[in-house]
């Protein structure tokens, strides 16, 4: 058991008792019993974030391939360096990416990418909780359709022994996964009750060439291949046309937002309060550091709440409050987790940030604060699933980390 104490949450000063992977009683006083005590003055609580979109081994392609568009960006820049990854440098980049996650406050993450095995280790190590998924891009090539579908096949038969493990398959995307990818990806998730992850509607190049290969536009292409429903997460969806939105509105479909990624590589500018008023479910995520170029959801918020009131035109879009939501609440709760916000019943998946920090002054607003102001230096503890990851800022073994990850670089580039 843990008892913070005095912890600033809702506009008053509280203890929240923390029991397992719980968040088991707030009140004005709690007895510490035989709780180990966590003095908070001067901290307030907040839920963690969830990062619903990222390649967390993408991490060594940092600062590489910079102001490119998104089609030479891939296919000069980024795929020819993946090559030459292996399981051993996937795991210490891993490391190293959810090091960067815990210290900037994010406790939970879905995951695409490949060499997983490595980073379902690096995730047990690290303590975190993923989603994570394995990609599916068989460039329409018929052998490696086969490839790619026993690679999926093997993955889900593999037991990994991992408590805040969840499972899942990704076809990259249309342009780059045929329809037997998708739907048998599909299948499979939906025999063991799995998320499907894919990119979407990133770029009005790829509805143009899907417009001319399929006669259809992406999210209808989905829709007719039968793979929306609210196990299912899109990422980007930046242009979606009020059909798409129906339909992804009426299948329960998950839209995993990416500005950051977006602006860099001018793929566009989504329509976030015309989606808010539509009622999707909406969630936020860095992508990976590669078009980001952080995997901070604390800046993340602040450009989700910028470019939304930009495209809206609207000074008034893109609300903190529904911002701050999308980066926390609504990611758990896309995924099916009980957390994401600090009441009782929930999980302990949370951080505490220094009021002091010069960001948060004066307090008027925690949480316009933080969707505008503050950057990761106010955040002192981060907790998952009722597990302490950084206390006072450190998180253990954090320069061998490091360390492991300037080794692993230095090999790869
Ligand atoms: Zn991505």
């Amino acid at each position: 058991m843990i008892l913070l104490k005095n912890v600033y949450l809702n506009g008053k000063e509280q203890d929240v008792l923390i029991e397992q992977n719980k968040i088991s009683k707030i009140a004005g006083k709690i007895e510490a019993g035989s709780a180990e005590v966590i003095h908070c003055k001067g901290k307030a609580i907040l839920p963690a974030f969830c990062n619903m979109h990222t390649h967390a081994a993408m991490m060594f392609l940092r600062g590489i391939g910079e102001d490119l568009p998104l089609f030479d960006w891939l296919e000069k820049e980024v795929w020819p360096r993946e090559d030459r990854l292996t399981d051993e440098t996937v795991y210490y980049i891993s490391k190293f990416a959810m090091l960067e996650m815990i210290k900037t406050g994010t406790t939970t993450f879905l995951d695409m990418y490949f060499h997983i095995s490595s980073t379902i280790d690096a995730l047990k190590e690290m303590g975190m909780r993923a989603v994570v998924t394995y990609v599916g891009m068989d460039m329409f090539d018929e052998k490696e359709t086969q490839r790619r579908l026993n690679l999926a096949h093997s993955f889900l038969d593999t037991d990994y022994d991992g408590g805040l493990l969840f499972k899942g398959l990704s076809p990259h995307a249309v342009y780059t996964a045929s329809e037997t990818i998708f739907k048998e990806f599909k299948k499979m998730c939906r025999e063991q009750d799995l998320f499907l992850h894919t990119h979407v509607s990133e770029t009005q190049k790829e509805v143009d060439d899907c417009l001319q290969k399929y006669g259809k536009r992406p999210v209808e292409l989905l829709d007719s291949w039968g793979i929306l429903d609210e196990k299912t997460v899109l990422a980007h969806a930046v242009h979606l046309n009020e059909h798409e939105i129906e339909l992804v509105k009426k299948s329960g479909a998950i839209v995993a937002h990416n500005p950051a990624s977006n602006l860099k590589l001018n793929s566009g500018l989504m329509p976030l309060q015309h989606f808010l008023d539509k009622g999707l479910k909406l969630t936020l995520g860095t992508d990976s550091v590669s078009s980001n170029n952080s995997l901070s959801m604390i800046d993340e918020m602040k450009i989700a709440a910028l470019s939304a009131k930009r495209a809206a035109n609207d000074s008034t879009a893109a609300k903190v409050q529904d911002v701050f939501d999308m980066a926390t609440k609504n990611g758990f709760e896309a995924l099916g987790l009980k957390a994401g916000q600090i009441k009782e019943g929930y999980l302990a998946d949370f951080m505490l940030v220094d009021l002091n920090n010069f960001a948060l002054l004066p307090n008027v607003n925690l949480i316009s604060n933080m969707v505008y102001a503050a950057d990761s230096s106010c955040i002192t503890d981060v907790f998952c699933n009722g597990k302490c990851l950084m206390k006072n800022k450190y998180v253990p073994n954090e320069e061998q980390i490091i360390a492991d990850f300037k080794r692993a670089c230095k090999e790869l580039l």
